[in-house]
């Protein structure tokens, strides 16, 4: 096949045959196409589109490029989720342990932080002795027998996704519907999971920013799982702010903690419930969503989510007593106060830059191999459309050291914008995407 002629003709806006994707996921996989090419057809795709045939091909082809994991010896309808990426997103450790509470299987496959967004497997390894990297076997028996495991993706699930996700980051070719969804999806079908919640993050501090781009990449997600035999549904909501209050590995860990023992209520756990309660009605663990909640939340009050996440530390490897004592959760050096500049309301947060901030002070990687510093983030004090008077406390940071402390007061005190007029709070559920069907709330 001569790959500059798919490269012209997706140039020209045609559309590309199956054996044409093929080869480009293959080409990509096997390192066979040189970088150049990939490059140049990931820019025609990004200007030029490509139609909803050509993205489920694409995703097959990147799903089939690796290995695609076998979950059948797992009873019942295994479950998944997965997030767009966001800041202070926090709610696979809270709804993973209390929808297997409720006896539908998670087997969740997730990922590192990328950019200013936390990853759910830097979060888990903040936790002294938690470990990832279980292997097929082990996981599929630990979700057997307690019902949940979370580990890092086996280097081979979709390596076509590898290679082609790192050349489109230095390309300016992310944001491209077909590509993010082809992406994403590839690894849920190759991850086996049945059925799969997806988390369409919008607004500022989400990949995709605006909500109508975010409601057709959700609608384009649901299509091609749909597509290829799996219960797909997605729900679109708000980062336009951070979802909880605690950014930062083991801040967010001690989050989850706190939201499981029912010390903590909020938007976090207001979006854990939503997108556990759907979990539960595609894994059949519930007949609909009102009976889902119910059980979500009788799952929360009699401990059991709580419970059961200290199980899967333990099978991981990880101290369980964590959930008994975040204190044993490593602990910054440093911690300070920032305080509000001045009387007002906050009416708006610049979020990416507050994922940065985290980022700078050590929760999150600048280079593939950069170390992570466990303790350090920051947790606000307020949300948008609060009132708040000169000298209040809008965030409590967590440092290594004094610098570094000083410099994230200076980043919160610009992330944060307060007005003199009354600012609302934000919405935080935009939309529910079914496989025919935009529900806008
Ligand atoms: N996350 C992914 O895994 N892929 C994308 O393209 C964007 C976000
Ligand atoms: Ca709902």
């Amino acid at each position: 096949m001569d790959f500059l002629d798919i490269i012209a003709r997706k140039k020209m806006g045609e559309a590309l045959s199956e054996e044409e994707i093929d080869y480009f996921a293959k080409g990509a996989a096997g390192g066979n196409i040189p970088d150049y090419q990939l490059a140049a057809l990931l820019m025609a795709i990004r200007i030029q589109g490509m139609n909803r045939k050509e993205t489920a091909q694409l995703t097959l082809s990147m799903a089939r490029s690796g290995d695609m994991a076998d979950l059948s010896r797992i009873e019942g309808i295994t479950t998944d989720k997965h997030s767009t990426g966001g800041v202070g997103d926090t709610t696979t450790l809270v709804l993973a342990p209390l929808v297997a509470a409720c006896g539908v299987p998670v087997a969740k496959m997730s990922g590192r932080g990328l950019g200013h967004t936390g990853g759910t497997l830097d979060k888990l390894e903040s936790i002294p002795g938690f470990q990832i990297d279980l292997g097929m076997e082990r996981f599929i028996e630990q979700v057997r027998r307690i019902g949940c495991a979370v580990i890092g993706q086996s280097s081979n699930l979709a390596p076509a996704d590898k290679a082609l996700y790192a050349l489109r980051d230095v390309t300016s070719t992310v944001d491209s519907i077909p590509l993010i969804a082809a992406s994403i999806m590839s690894k849920k079908l190759a991850s086996g999971s049945k059925a799969i919640v997806l988390d369409v993050k919008t607004g500022g501090g989400a990949i995709m920013q605006d909500l109508r781009q975010s409601i057709a990449l959700a609608q384009t997600m649901v299509h091609i799982g749909n597509d290829a035999g799996r219960r797909v549904m997605a729900v679109v909501t708000d980062m336009a702010e951070p979802l909880g209050s605690h950014v930062g590995n083991g801040l967010e860990v001690r989050e989850a903690i706190e939201v499981l023992a029912g010390k903590t209520r909020g938007p976090l756990l207001d979006i854990s419930l939503e997108l556990g309660a759907h979990m539960l009605r595609l894994g059949v663990g519930a007949a609909d969503e009102k009976e889902a909640r119910a059980k979500l939340l009788r799952a929360l009050g009699n401990g059991a989510g709580l419970e059961t996440f200290a199980k899967v530390i333990e099978a991981q490897g990880g101290d369980p007593r964590v959930c008994e004592n975040t204190g044993l959760l490593p602990q910054a050096k440093i911690v300070r106060e920032a305080f509000a500049p001045e009387n007002g309301w906050i009416c708006a947060m610049d979020t990416t830059r507050l994922g940065n901030i985290a980022q700078n002070m050590g929760a999150g990687r600048k280079a593939k191999d950069d170390p992570i510093d466990y303790s350090v983030g920051f947790v606000l004090r307020r949300r948008v459309g609060d009132k708040v008077a000169k000298g209040d406390p809008i965030a409590t940071i967590y440092a290594k050291d004094s610098d570094s402390a000083s410099a994230a007061i200076r980043g919160i005190a610009r992330a944060v914008h307060i007005s003199e007029e009354k600012a609302a709070s934000g919405k935080l559920l935009h939309a529910v995407v079914t496989a025919g069907f935009v529900e806008e709330l």
